[in-house]
């Protein structure tokens, strides 16, 4: 065991600023690792004390309990950069990565298949984790594989093909192991004018922030769509739009949505999309499941 604590280890540091809800108490420790070597150096100093290790992109998929976490969580949102080859396809980009940022910048270099992911606010590992998906596409159909440390492991990172990640709606294997994803390659179609990829990339962006709550804190879609239904539609037949528990709201916008309108809590908001869910049920039969992942609440068997 190290006598010094690794760089950037910080105690106590509220989460609050690094979900996009706005909302979470603080971590028991914090990192924003700079670079990889700095990342295995912080899990092997959370694995050496039987802390429990926790990452998380940009937390723009989170619901943090005010109670804060316990062990060690890290930030990778300044592990950013990626590698795009126009020619081949190939695009190799870090866990940091904002996703809308990598869109962009494939969207310039021709290639298409990232269109979709313009107007998610997540990083590129938080994307592979959720199979993040939007406007017909998702995340799983232009994967190749991930680059993932096991912090229980030799400390050598190694990859996972996405035939391998069993990839579903909203769902993938790394939901459910503690690994963390370092990087991940992307296998972009080539070939199509720069220009046109741009501009479908925009509309996309476009029609989104058209329809949904952008300017207020909130975590995207709060429910899985109950297909054939829209969780969205339920929410909104059942008069529940603009519902209110302390700071948080059910949007006037869009009723998937909860919104974070200035002094929520992280209970205000759970309770909030506890509210939804019974009178879904009540009213439909249908248990709508959160499509957020709640972390610091006692288990509830989502
Ligand atoms: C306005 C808004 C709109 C949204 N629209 C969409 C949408 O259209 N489609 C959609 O799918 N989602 C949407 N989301 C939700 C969210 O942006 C996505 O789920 C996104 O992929 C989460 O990425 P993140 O980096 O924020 O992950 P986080 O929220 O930080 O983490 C999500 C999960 O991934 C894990 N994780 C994150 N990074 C890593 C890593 N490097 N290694 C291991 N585990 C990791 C975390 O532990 C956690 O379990 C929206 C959110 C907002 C706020």
């Amino acid at each position: 065991m190290g006598p010094n604590p690794p760089p950037g280890l910080r105690p106590g540091v509220p989460l609050q600023e690094f979900t996009t809800w706005r909302v979470g108490g603080p971590a028991e420790w914090f990192a924003e690792p700079a670079d990889g070597d700095q990342l295995v150096a912080l899990a092997r100093w959370a694995r050496e004390r039987d802390l429990p290790l926790r990452v998380i992109g940009a937390g723009s998929n989170l619901l943090i309990a005010d109670g804060g976490l316990p062990g060690l969580t890290l930030c990778v949102r300044r592990l950013q950069g990626s590698r795009v080859d126009g020619e081949s396809g190939v695009v190799e980009a870090e866990a940091g990565e904002p996703i809308p940022t990598l869109a962009r910048k494939v969207a310039r270099a021709g290639l298409h298949g990232l269109e979709w992911a313009v107007g998610i606010p997540g990083t590129v590992g938080g994307a592979a984790v959720m199979n993040a998906g939007a406007q017909g596409g998702c995340t799983a159909e232009w994967l190749d594989s991930v680059l993932v440390l096991d912090p229980s492991g030799s400390g050598e990172p190694h990859r996972i093909r996405a035939a391998n990640l069993d990839f579903d709606y909203r769902h993938s294997r790394l939901q459910h192991e503690p690994l963390l994803v370092l990087s991940a390659r992307f296998l972009l179609e080539p070939g199509h004018e720069p220009a046109a990829v741009t501009a479908r990339t925009s509309a996309n962006l476009h029609s989104r922030t058209s329809t949904q709550p952008y300017q207020q804190p909130s975590c995207g879609s709060v429910f899985r769509n109950p297909e054939p239904e829209k969780a969205g539609r339920l929410v909104e037949s059942l008069g529940l739009k603009g519902t209110r528990i302390g700071g948080a709201e059910v949007s006037p916008l869009h009723a998937n949505f909860i919104v974070n309108t200035g002094d929520a809590t992280a209970a205000d908001i759970d309770a909030l999309i506890n509210l939804v869910r019974q009178r879904v049920r009540e009213s439909t039969g249908i248990d709508l499941h959160p499509e957020v992942k709640r972390l610091g609440f006692p288990p509830d068997g989502d």
